[in-house]
């Protein structure tokens, strides 16, 4: 049981408020001695996740419409393009909630890109123009390290180790980089968030497109991040979760990830569960107060390089090839 409430007209989302009680411990680690942990796994490498997360910041604000919008893209795809098998973009406009119409780019990159089964892994690029959380200059754009470049800098390390080990031909990794999630404003509703996931979701880069499940990140790059069991995660795809979750154990980061329900939370998964079935759960750096749940750096000048922790990436990254490594060797979940 749950319901709706839209709070604070800074916060990024409307918030679901789930019947939970917080701080629950809903199940322990599984023993690091089961199956799933002698699973052969590549080592992340948190230095070159850093890094692709500096040169993003070093191309300025990601907004639509901006030069670097068109710089940044342009050096994603040249890095999908040495770590996946085949790369697709999806160049468009959306329309804002100010009903502008906003430059788009979605790029995705393929690995094993005939396999039938497949995992999708996604995150949004883009900067938020407005620091609206911050206390000066909130009409200027923020430089979204965590909160955009973050997620990108953790896969495209991710499919540089997937690559460098190989994988079943069985398992197909998609990657996609979702343009335009933050150019939202709650006074223009929820749906104004997440316009290049919604495009996706209705376009997607092969007609059709089935994943067994879908793992979103979105702030996973700060400083004494906490990923708690996000809200909305729970109720679309709770298997997947737990999965999840149990794999990050498996790989050593359960005091990244631990088994306390967080709030709910409007982002990419929203759009993807409800208009591809896909079960996609969400990755997000929050904390248990629902009427606050982001943490500080969130939507101010703040989310820069000196936020960027690469423990942080690492826990993220390992936790990823843990999920990759154990799904290639599961059957269909
Ligand atoms: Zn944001």
């Amino acid at each position: 049981m749950f319901f709706r409430r839209l709070l604070l007209p800074s916060l990024l989302v409307g918030i679901l408020l789930s019947s939970c009680k917080d701080g629950e411990q809903k199940k322990s680690d599984t023993p690091a001695s089961t199956a799933e942990a002698q699973i052969k796994t590549p080592t992340f490498e948190a230095d070159s996740a850093y890094n692709a997360v500096a040169a993003q910041v070093a191309f300025g604000p990601r907004t639509p419409g901006s030069d670097a919008q068109k710089k940044c893209a342009a050096w994603m795809q040249q890095q999908l393009k040495q770590v996946c098998d085949t790369v697709y973009v999806q160049n468009v406009n959306v329309t804002g909630g100010d009903k502008k119409q906003l430059p788009c780019i979605n790029l995705i990159g393929s690995i094993n890109p005939k396999a039938q089964r497949r995992i999708l892994l996604l995150t949004h690029w883009d900067s938020r123009p407005w620091a609206d959380n911050d206390s000066k200059d909130r009409d200027k754009p923020v430089l979204a390290a965590d909160d955009g470049g973050s997620g990108v800098g953790v896969l495209i390390e991710v499919a540089r180790q997937v690559k460098k080990m190989g994988l079943s031909p069985e398992l197909g990794i998609d990657i996609l980089f979702t343009d335009v999630e933050d150019y939202g404003k709650d006074v223009w509703g929820e749906d104004s968030y997440c316009l290049g996931t919604q495009y996706w979701a209705k376009n997607p880069h092969v007609a059709g497109y089935k994943a067994e499940f879908g793992i979103l990140l979105d702030m996973v790059g700060g400083r004494g991040a906490q990923f708690l069991l996000e809200g909305l995660s729970r109720q679309y795809a709770d298997g997947v979760q737990q999965m999840v979750w149990q794999a990050a154990g498996h790989a050593g980061f359960s005091s990244f990830f631990p088994y306390t329900e967080g709030p709910a939370i409007i982002d990419d998964h929203d759009p993807l569960n409800k208009l591809t079935g896909i079960k996609t759960i969400d990755i997000i750096n929050i904390n248990a107060d629902p009427r606050s749940p982001f943490p500080a750096h969130w939507h101010t000048h703040n989310d820069n390089m000196q936020i960027i922790d690469k423990a942080t990436l690492k826990a993220v990254g390992q936790t990823l090839l843990q999920v990759i490594y154990e799904s290639a060797a599961n059957k269909a979940v």
